[in-house]
C-alpha cells in the first residue's frame, strides 16, 4: 500500500500542481489591438511559461467598462477611461502559472509608461498613461472578480500543457 503505481503517483503530482496554479486576467486594450501588438504580448507571457487557458476578443460596451474599473470611479479620468475600453476591440485573457498574478504585473510594468522599465510591455511599447496598451490584475481577489465578469466557467479551458514538465520541473 505504500507503493505507489507510476501513474498515481504522476497523477497525484498533477493534482497537487493544479491546486497551487493560480490565474490572472489579461486585456490588450484596444490601442495594443489597433497597434498590431497582441502576438508580441501574448508572446511575452507564453515564452515567459505561463499557460493560456482562455482568450477572446471583444467590443466591451461603456457599462461593461465601468464595471470593469469600478474601483477608479472617483479618478478624474474615469470616464475618459471607460469610453477608451469601449471604444474598440480588447482581447481579454486568463494566464495560469505560479505566481502568475505578481509576475504578470512585472511583465507588464509601471502603470505610467514613462516610469515603466525597458523590458516590460509598457516599457517597451508604450509612451504615455491614458495609452498604456496593456491590463493585469493587481491581486487575487481582483483576479478572481476580473475572470469572473469577462469570462463564463466554460470558456475557461483546464489542461495539461506539454511543456509544464520542463518549465515546472
Ligand atoms: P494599472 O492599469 O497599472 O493597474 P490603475 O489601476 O491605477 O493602473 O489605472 C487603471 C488604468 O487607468 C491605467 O492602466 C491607465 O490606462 C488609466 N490611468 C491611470 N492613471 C491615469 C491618469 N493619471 N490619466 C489617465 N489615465 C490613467
Amino acid at each position: 500500500a505504500l507503493v505507489l503505481p507510476t501513474a498515481a503517483i504522476m497523477l497525484q503530482d498533477q493534482e497537487a500542481h493544479a491546486a497551487e496554479m493560480e490565474r490572472t486576467f489579461i486585456a490588450i486594450k484596444p490601442d495594443g489591438v489597433q497597434r498590431g501588438l497582441i502576438s508580441e504580448i501574448v508572446s511575452r507571457f507564453e515564452r515567459k511559461g505561463f499557460k493560456l487557458v482562455a482568450i477572446k476578443i471583444v467590443i466591451p460596451s461603456k457599462d461593461f467598462a465601468e464595471k470593469h474599473y469600478h474601483d477608479l470611479k472617483e479618478r478624474p479620468f474615469f470616464n475618459g477611461l471607460c469610453d477608451f475600453l469601449s471604444s474598440g476591440p480588447v482581447v481579454a485573457m486568463v494566464w495560469e502559472g505560479e505566481g502568475v498574478i505578481k509576475y504578470g504585473r512585472k511583465l507588464i510594468g509601471a502603470t505610467d509608461p514613462q516610469k515603466s522599465e525597458p523590458g516590460t510591455i509598457r516599457g517597451d511599447l508604450a509612451v504615455v498613461v491614458g495609452r498604456n496598451i496593456i491590463h493585469g490584475s493587481d491581486g487575487p481577489e481582483t483576479a478572481k472578480d476580473e475572470i469572473n465578469l469577462w469570462f463564463k466557467p466554460e470558456e475557461l479551458v483546464s489542461y495539461t500543457s506539454n511543456a509544464e514538465k520542463w518549465v515546472y520541473g
